[in-house]
């Protein structure tokens, strides 16, 4: 990896480039949409030996949404295994929209696990194994990958998350017995996990921690399971970006995922964690400067998983 120096001018060298960039509008209904510029900018690199760097505005909170979903989807299998937990969801991609309610397969199970139904699916796993400590047990797992206890942004309402379109999807598992009956209940746990506040910087060492093997790379803390690393960084890969997976595939090559409140984060196996922060969205739901961030840093520095060995990029 290139020396922490380097990298920070890098980081800004991106801010720059791409801080022009002014199309797209952020989501309104995050909690920490009024007190947001939608101009806000930031991006961070955390290396598996627990280097950091950043620029821009790296101190600004913001919730996970969904990116939420990877981390959960890991924890059901570390609590679950992998038989059990894809009797609840498959792993396809789905080429539609995070919130598409048309997205049950023929066995009637969600697609995959980075879109709505399949998180919800994985909730419900969890809520419904344990009601009393559901809450708590995200929170702790959260806690690990973020290397401090974690909590949710305080503008937010659980009473008020998952709305009429999430909770027709949740209806929708529950008439094919995908989920149990306490569908508030799931229905709140999905929304704790979409409301964990953090910054661009904790965003970078959550990526970082998939980047280590599963421990945190600064408290040395294992947050998920070493067996199931894998799967959750595939199902990043081909479904982490929904319906312009493929796209992202082929322009960064990086197992990846965003989420509504402008964050993305991307996994670069066995080396580091980059993570960018802009709030304007594009039409799936992706930070529009994000994209374009990340599909010039992994262009510049050849990070696809399939760049040939030993070569740098556009050589
Ligand atoms: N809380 C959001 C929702 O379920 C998360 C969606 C996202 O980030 N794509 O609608």
């Amino acid at each position: 990896m290139k020396s922490p120096d380097t990298d920070a001018r890098f980081l800004h060298e991106l801010l720059d480039r791409f801080r022009g960039e002014r199309a797209g509008q952020a989501a309104g209904y995050t909690p920490e949409a009024p007190g947001t510029d939608q101009d806000s900018f930031a991006i961070a690199l955390a290396s598996v030996d627990g280097e950091l760097v950043s620029a821009g505005d790296d101190r600004h909170p913001f919730t996970l949404q969904s990116i939420s979903k990877p981390f959960i989807y890991g924890l059901a299998l570390d609590r679950f295994g992998r038989e059990a937990v894809h009797r609840k969801v498959n792993v396809e991609p789905t080429g539609e929209a995070f919130n598409s309610i048309i997205e049950l397969e023929e066995d009637h199970l969600p697609y995959n696990p980075m879109i709505n139904s399949g998180a919800i699916a994985m909730s419900a796993l969890l809520h419904h194994a344990d009601p009393r400590r559901s809450g708590a047990a995200i929170m702790e797992m959260f806690g690990r990958y973020l290397g401090r206890t974690a909590q949710l942004h305080p503008n937010t309402d659980l009473s008020l998350e998952g709305g009429h379109r999430n909770q027709a999807i949740a209806h929708l598992l529950r008439h094919f017995e995908v989920i149990g009956d306490d569908i508030d209940g799931a229905l709140q746990l999905y929304g704790r996990q979409c409301t964990v506040a953090l910054d661009v910087r904790e965003l970078a060492l959550m990526a970082a921690t998939l980047a280590n093997g599963g421990v945190h790379p600064r408290t040395g803390v294992r947050a998920l399971e070493r067996t199931h690393l894998r799967d959750v960084l595939t199902l990043m890969f081909t479904c982490g970006m929904y319906d312009s997976s493929g796209n992202w595939a082929y322009s960064v090559g990086l197992p990846a995922k965003s989420g509504v409140s402008g964050g993305i984060l991307a996994v670069v196996p066995g080396r580091m964690g980059l993570a960018v922060y802009s709030p304007r969205l594009d039409a799936h739901g992706h930070s529009v400067r994000g994209v374009e961030v990340f599909k010039a840093w992994s262009a510049a520095w050849g990070l696809s998983m399939f760049e040939p060995a030993g070569g740098e990029a556009g050589t």
